[in-house]
């Protein structure tokens, strides 16, 4: 089968070639662990899971790492202002190794809620050594320089492909050298080890060749990724806002010393948009999978909203577009149930040629530069065939889900099993109450009944052959 995925680098939709046979070698950027993470951030864990799942489904062996950054990023991507994890343990009276391993187990958590196939997962302050080794190999070969009583800087004038990731204009990045560049000889320049202050001690820090200090956050990834997946590997991935800093500079401190091309393919993620733009912590948005599970939303839900775009065009988030996908993914959900309920009825034997036949037709959509919602369309279609049994249909729900991770057949069962539960004789007695109030035009008892119903952990559904009442999912 033919993978294809867009490669930023080149700039087009290629066919991947692995570099190992049936094997893949993929890297993401993680969350850094100085507080909770959003659902923008969660869009981009999906991506790579989704990406994740087609490969393995295609027979391949994955090797996927995606870092905590627990160290050294500073609140604006280019080196400047406050160190975030230092931010968080300000914020929160704790030390910054408290608040890493608070948001790591809430990141953690919410992977699990998102049924994400878990990545290795490094931390970077684990990796000190070969952060400096790399550090090292960059000054070796004279790449840096140092700034008294900043750091080591990169130089990137020394990297004739400085910003060919994000299709830069290198004249005009380095037309800046301006005197107020903080001791920076190019404007694109970055740090590669920071020094500690003189007059306080920070929680984090490290002996190295060149003081006392902590690591920049860009080398960070070239080194997790090299020690854990080699000097070369396939796939890189983050959110687009990488291309132009974090990603280029990865590629400016790796390929001196590892040659070129350090990574084959670069893959990049549109956002999740809030009201006024990106989501992101800095503007306090608290949108996250607690939050929407507080409110009663399945997180299966918000995944099948992140499935109905493509990865690579921004995604609005509101709670219209969260309702909606809630619906679908129920309708879907409720289907299943009842193939699972005819199946247990009337058994019948799957049809292995119809099976292939449809495995082959969504595995290719997604294969194809990850179409998700095309292959949504074809769920669809495969509920609606009359000419599929239901064995062939749940066979073809497990594939569905190991590919797009929705577990609709888990759902479904559940489903059926709180249906299967008896309501207890006090809520029968308000579900008949509340027909009888219905019988009467009497909403306002109605709807407070169903209130009292619905707290209580029931739900009454109105069906063509009277009221069903049915325990509520947890
Ligand atoms: P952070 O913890 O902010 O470093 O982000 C972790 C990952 O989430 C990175 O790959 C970011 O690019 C990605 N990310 C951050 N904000 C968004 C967003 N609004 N939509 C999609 N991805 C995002
Ligand atoms: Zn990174």
């Amino acid at each position: 089968m033919t993978i294809k995925l867009y490669n930023t680098m080149s700039r087009k939709i290629e066919e991947f070639k692995p570099l190992i046979p049936n094997q893949v070698s993929f890297y993401s950027c993680g969350p850094t662990v100085y507080w909770n993470q959003h659902l923008g951030n969660m869009r981009t864990f999906i991506s790579n899971d989704i990406i994740k799942r087609m490969f393995i489904e295609n027979g391949f062996k994955v090797n996927h790492v995606m870092n905590y950054t627990d160290v050294g990023h500073l609140t604006s991507d280019a080196d400047e202002g406050e160190d975030k994890m230092e931010k968080g343990a300000a914020r929160e009276n704790k030390s910054v190794w408290e608040v890493a391993q608070t948001y790591i187990d809430s990141v953690e958590s919410d992977m699990k809620d998102l049924n994400l196939i878990k990545p290795i997962t490094p931390r970077a302050t684990d990796y000190i050594d070969e952060q400096i080794d790399l550090v090292k190999k960059l000054e070796d070969l004279g790449y840096t320089y140092i700034i008294p009583g900043k750091g080591v800087y990169y130089d990137t004038s020394k990297f004739a492909d400085y910003g060919l990731l994000g299709g830069q204009n290198l004249s005009e990045l380095r037309s800046g050298i301006r005197i107020d560049n903080d001791g920076k000889k190019n404007p694109t320049d970055f740090m590669l080890w920071a020094f500690s202050p003189k007059d306080k001690k920070r929680e984090m820090e490290w002996d190295s060749p060149w003081g006392v200090g902590f690591p920049g956050w860009h080398i960070e990834c070239s080194a997790m990724s090299m020690k854990l997946l080699g000097n070369h590997f396939d796939i890189h991935t983050g959110g687009q806002e990488h291309i132009k800093v974090h990603h280029s500079d990865e590629i400016a401190q790796s390929e001196p010393i590892v040659g070129k091309p350090w990574v084959n393919y670069w893959v990049h993620f549109a956002w999740l948009m809030a009201k006024d733009g990106k989501m992101s912590k800095s503007a306090g948005d608290s949108l996250t999978v607690p939050y929407i599970k507080n409110k009663g939303y399945d997180p299966m839900e918000f995944r099948y909203l992140m499935l109905l775009g493509h990865y690579r065009q921004p995604v609005d988030f509101s709670w219209v577009s969260l309702d909606a996908a809630a619906n679908g993914y129920k309708n879907i959900v409720r289907k299943v149930a009842d193939l699972i309920d005819s199946q247990n009825q009337n058994p019948e034997k799957e049809n292995s040629k119809i099976y292939e036949e449809w495995n082959k037709k969504i595995l290719d959509i997604v294969s194809d530069n990850i179409k998700t919602a095309e292959s949504l369309v074809q769920v669809q279609e495969l509920l609606k065939a009359d000419d599929i049994n239901s064995a062939t249909k749940l066979k073809l729900f497990e594939f569905i889900d190991r590919l797009l991770g929705l577990q609709f057949i888990n759902r479904a069962q559940k489903l059926l099993d709180l249906e299967s539960v008896e309501a207890p004789e006090n809520i029968k007695k308000m579900a008949l109450e509340r027909v009888a109030a219905k019988a009467e035009k009497d909403w306002v008892r109605a709807d407070e009944l169903r209130d009292k119903i619905d707290a209580a952990g029931w739900n009454v559904i109105d069906t063509k052959d009277g009221i069903k009442i049915i325990k509520k999912m947890a």
